[in-house]
């Protein structure tokens, strides 16, 4: 039977979607392939086709640090009559167990796992006994040093792989520079074997724009405008909690309701809203740039940015979130350069802290459980010393533990658990100077991009994904060229 034949059958659509039979014709031919599609394009129907479609299949393995998407992935592919689960910290022990077991019996076709797992005593002797027919390896720009979201233990996923016998291998992101491209085909060990597969970068319905704007007023006012207007379901990120507050208050006044979502709500708050973002008819929403990942709303009419990202990767993917449809769709940057570069410099000062630091926060946080539940983060600020609200150090102190693998999200109150200390050769990774620098260039490349108007937005940053195009005709640069 054909791949689209088969496409029918087990997953009721017409048709690929650019690149998906691409990458499963090359996995049919035993080759490794390095997937890179955006955001919504499809990359889970690549392993969920060879669980499902393929009889040969024993096991597919997907390697993902976002512990929060692996329920929903897994209902996802059990929707599509998968045998699938996940395993990772969030479970009790006894679950954990329990789904061990089961896999070593042979049960289950579609395994979800963060990749500190299998660091874990006694996990690679249980896939040891299962044959891995697919070794996909998602968001897998985090394997890289230069990428903006490293992570220690996707490093060691090779190692891994040798361990399973090298199994044919799947890498995928909707974000790499070709500086991380090759990176990850070195870091997984399959220089010369890897084919890399870039296909639907280009977003033709999605025009991106850039708007200077100097103080937070004139951005509020700049934002007001773009609402006024009734674009229709809207996402405006922000990169501070406060100025997301601010912003909140003032476009209340002017009767713009709208939900919220960030780190400092009450979970269940963040989950009412979420719901009710997935519900409404076309919704407004406020958020840190958490939200929206794996959020499948395909009909985002405006994407705002009220300040500038920290480099071309976060921004195409967050812009990415806006008319997953195909329908005309608008991003739009709001910046200040000089605040917004000053922010940024910020982030990147608390995202390189001590190790000190690090060691005392991880510390506070496996050991002081009831205060935190009761004070969360302002607990932890106050125990380190900062009163100063804008101080963001123990929140990327936070995050950057996370990322490490040294604490896992959780449901308490307090939205994490300790697992590991980090150690020493971790941070020394993390503190890398060339790291820096590099995180540092990403910046100034932003800002770059945000200045030129010149070169067309979207291929400039096609181009920085390794991807020439023709001009597309729908950003500001673009009309005001054909304007001319
Ligand atoms: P991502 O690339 O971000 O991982 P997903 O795999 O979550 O994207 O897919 C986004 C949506 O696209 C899903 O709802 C999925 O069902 C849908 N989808 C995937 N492939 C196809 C296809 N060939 N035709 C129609 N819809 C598809
Ligand atoms: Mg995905």
């Amino acid at each position: 039977m054909s791949l689209k034949a088969l496409l029918k059958q087990h997953f009721s659509y017409d048709e690929f979607r650019p690149g998906q039979q691409e990458t499963l014709e090359l996995l049919a031919t035993g080759t490794p392939v390095l997937a890179l599609m955006p955001t919504g394009a499809g990359k889970s129907l690549l392993y969920q086709f060879r669980a499902k479609a393929d009889p040969t299949t024993d096991l597919v393995l997907v390697i993902s640090p976002l512990i929060s998407l692996m329920q929903d992935q897994t209902t996802k592919a059990r929707d599509l009559g998968i045998e699938a689960t996940f395993i990772n910290s969030s479970l009790s022990r006894e679950e954990r167990e329990k789904r061990m077991a089961q896999l070593a019996d042979g049960k289950y076709k579609l395994l979800f796992v963060t990749p500190e797992r299998f660091g874990r005593p006694g996990f690679m002797e249980i896939l040891s006994k299962r044959k891995i027919s697919l070794f996909a390896v998602d968001e897998a720009h985090c394997i890289s040093l230069w990428g903006h979201d490293f992570r220690p233990d996707y490093a060691k996923l090779s190692e891994v792989r040798a361990a399973l016998g090298n199994p044919l291998t799947l890498a995928l992101t909707a974000t790499a520079t070709a500086e991380v491209q090759k990176d990850i085909v070195k870091s997984l060990g399959l220089e010369d074997q890897m084919q890399i597969m870039a296909q639907g970068l280009e977003r033709p319905n999605l025009s991106l724009n850039v708007e200077e704007a100097y103080g937070l007023e004139e951005k509020t006012e700049a934002l007001l405008k773009e609402l006024s207007v009734k674009p229709g379901t809207t996402i405006v990120y922000f990169s501070l909690i406060e100025t997301l507050r601010k912003v909140s208050q003032q476009i209340s006044r002017k009767g713009f309701d709208h939900l919220t979502y960030h780190g400092d709500l009450p979970a269940d708050l963040r989950r009412k809203n979420l719901k009710n973002f997935m519900r409404d008819e076309s919704p407004l929403m406020l958020a840190t740039p958490a939200f929206g990942l794996g959020i499948d709303r395909p009909d985002v009419r405006l994407l705002v940015h009220m300040e500038i990202p920290g480099s071309l990767e976060s921004y195409f993917q967050e812009v990415g979130r806006a008319g997953r449809d195909g329908k005309p769709s608008r991003g739009v940057m709001i910046y200040d350069e000089e605040q917004d570069i000053s922010i940024q410099m910020e982030f990147l000062k608390w995202g390189n802290p001590e190790a000190a630091f690090l060691k005392n926060l991880y510390r506070l946080i496996e050991t002081r459980r009831a205060e935190l539940d009761q004070g969360g983060m302002e607990f932890l600020r106050e125990q380190m010393s900062f009163k100063n609200r804008r101080d963001y150090r123990v929140d990327s102190g936070v995050n950057i533990l996370e990322r490490l693998g040294c604490l896992a999200k959780s449901e308490d109150p307090f939205p994490w658990v300790a697992l590991e200390a980090p150690s020493d050769e971790m941070i020394a990774m993390e503190r890398m100077p060339e790291r820096l620098k590099n995180l540092n260039m990403k910046l100034l490349l932003m800002l770059r991009w945000a200045k030129d108007e010149e070169f067309c937005r979207m291929s400039r940053i096609l181009s920085y994904f390794g991807h020439e195009t023709k001009p597309c005709g729908v950003c500001d640069v673009c009309r005001e060229n054909f304007d001319a």
